[in-house]
């Protein structure tokens, strides 16, 4: 059997001593998706963030991250500039801050190709209105000149997957790509990742809120709280009947489609990690809870049908 694409083993992040990630296992293989689940606060962002080089100065990330085998955990900058963009490409979440306000949309979109590809600037600028028209921003030809400002929100999300994708990678990683837009574009946004993720024959790692709108797009998701992976598993036996607890609360949880994002966030806020550190992350919350909750934290055990939940009492949680 050939080695995953992604794989995580025990990968912990810190942050100042506090820990946003606390030894996560995750694997991905070619041409799979997956999607990291939770709410603000949980680590997704973090781990994307470790998947690409990008950690903070200040963050110590320890265990394993490997890609294609190779341990990505302490590997230097210039070794990272071989692979951000080329092996992985990232669709970051905020357009205002990922794209240069000086430089044209075009010219953005196939820059990665001009660094990894040895492209000339006017092959990289053809490759980036090619790439644009082809994420569906029109008139990327008579528009290749003009600076991101004249787009709009929903073309500038466009234009970032497009950047995302020309150094043609292997593996996307897709954060958060629909913050900043409504629902509907969001779904047309996340259609366009789906659609191009199948067409190239990418493995995609997607990082989002919603449970419920990465289930119908990945195989398998994993659910982050407070830096813990809470349940991992198929996308729609997991969305269908959560065996976590907090997983079940978050897809009840979740807005109807129009809705303003966060209209129905659990409550009370999430624990923090640090607040965590000694017992379930979930047990302030769970209306489960018991005593033996708070004294360590849950394992991660198997629930059956290639599901893992961390609770000491997934089934009985179920109603
Ligand atoms: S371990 Fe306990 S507190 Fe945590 S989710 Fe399970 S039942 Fe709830």
């Amino acid at each position: 059997m050939s080695a995953p694409l992604l794989e995580a083993r025990g990968l912990a992040i810190e942050h100042r001593g506090a820990p946003a990630l606390r030894g996560i296992d995750l694997a991905l293989d070619d041409g799979g998706a997956l999607a990291i689940v939770g709410e603000s606060g949980a680590g997704k962002t973090s781990l994307a963030l470790a998947i690409m080089g990008l950690s903070p100065a200040s963050a110590v990330v320890s265990g394993s991250l490997r890609l294609r085998g190779r341990e990505l955990v302490g590997l230097p900058e210039r070794d990272w500039l071989a692979i951000r963009g080329a092996e992985v490409g990232m669709a970051f979440q905020e357009p205002q801050a990922a794209l240069d306000p000086l430089m044209g949309l075009a010219d953005q979109a196939g820059e990665a190709a001009r660094v990894h590809r040895g492209l000339s600037r006017r092959a990289a600028r053809a490759l980036g209105v090619a790439l644009l028209e082809d994420c569906g921003v029109r008139d990327a030809k008579s528009r290749a000149r003009d600076l991101p400002h004249r787009f709009s929100g929903g073309e500038k999300q466009r234009a970032l997957i497009a950047m995302a994708l020309a150094a043609e990678p292997t593996l996307l990683v897709a954060d958060e790509p629909t913050s900043a837009l409504d629902a509907r574009l969001r779904l047309r946004i996340l259609d366009l990742v789906d659609e191009q993720r199948h067409r190239r024959g990418l493995a995609l790692l997607l990082v989002t809120h919603d449970l419920a709108i990465a289930a119908r797009r990945v195989e398998r998701v994993a659910v982050l709280l407070a830096g813990l992976v809470v349940e991992e598993g198929p996308a729609a036996a997991t969305l269908a009947a959560p065996a976590h607890p907090y997983v079940r609360a978050l897809a009840a949880a979740r807005p109807p489609l129009g809705a303003p994002r966060d209209a129905r966030p659990l409550a009370p806020a999430p624990a923090t990690p640090r607040a965590s550190a000694l017992g379930c992350p979930f047990a302030p919350r769970c209306p489960f809870a018991e005593a033996r909750c708070a004294a360590a934290v849950p394992p991660l055990v198997d629930v059956g049908e290639g599901r893992r939940a961390r609770c000491l009492k997934p089934f009985a949680a179920a109603p």
